[in-house]
């Protein structure tokens, strides 16, 4: 696809705590982080900006079972799977927003207790294209925030992955998204390079 100025990669949550190895691991974490690569060095080369977002909790967050909430602790600031999956190989350039910070809160946007709806807007990104983990979960939750603020949102299918602790949790997200508004395309799509098309 041509990308414009206003254009941008999205990637959620693609660290080692949600791949294979990791406290809440996703068996196809690890080939979302190639396929997101893949993406990011194609923005890279056009020039347009890329955000990755990043699970970033204090050791008493309030998610973690040890403190009532749902999960096994996971994104352990400054720990091991906290960090970005290795195969992701992110540019220099690509911008880091850390999210889930606050103790006490918990939240499945990369929207909520982190700055990146201010950082779009300053931007002024139009139109982004979201891939990373997990689509049931803070794929789901940022694309609605995404297509509420005004921006025209692409969700790569085959660069995401779910958790489905429920079967077809992943499924149902990817409807949920579709009928909010997002459009669904695949890697293919996005990398097809279509300059010359008349
Ligand atoms: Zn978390």
């Amino acid at each position: 696809m041509k990308l414009a100025p206003t254009d941008a990669l999205l990637i959620l949550d693609l660290q080692n705590d949600f791949c294979l190895g990791g406290s809440v691991a996703i068996a196809g974490g690890h080939a979302v982080a190639k396929q997101m690569a893949k993406a990011a060095a194609y923005f890279e080369a056009a020039g347009t900006p890329i955000y990755a977002t990043q699970d970033w909790h204090p050791a008493d967050h309030a998610s973690f079972r040890t403190k009532g909430g749902p999960w096994p602790p996971h994104c352990v600031q400054d720990t091991p799977g906290a960090e970005l999956h290795p195969d992701l190989n992110l540019p220099a350039t690509a911008i880091i927003v850390r999210k889930g910070t606050t103790p006490t809160k918990d939240a499945y946007s990369g929207f909520i207790d982190s700055d990146l709806e201010e950082q779009l807007i300053a931007a002024g990104i139009k139109r982004v294209f979201v891939g990373g983990l997990a689509t049931d979960y803070v794929v789901l939750n940022t694309v609605i925030d995404t297509i509420d603020i005004g921006i025209e949102t692409y969700v790569l299918v085959d660069a995401i992955d779910a958790m489905n602790i429920e079967p077809n949790d992943g499924l149902r997200a990817l409807h949920l998204m579709q009928t909010t508004g997002a459009l669904i395309i695949t890697m293919a799509d996005l990398l097809a390079d279509d300059q010359d098309a008349s």
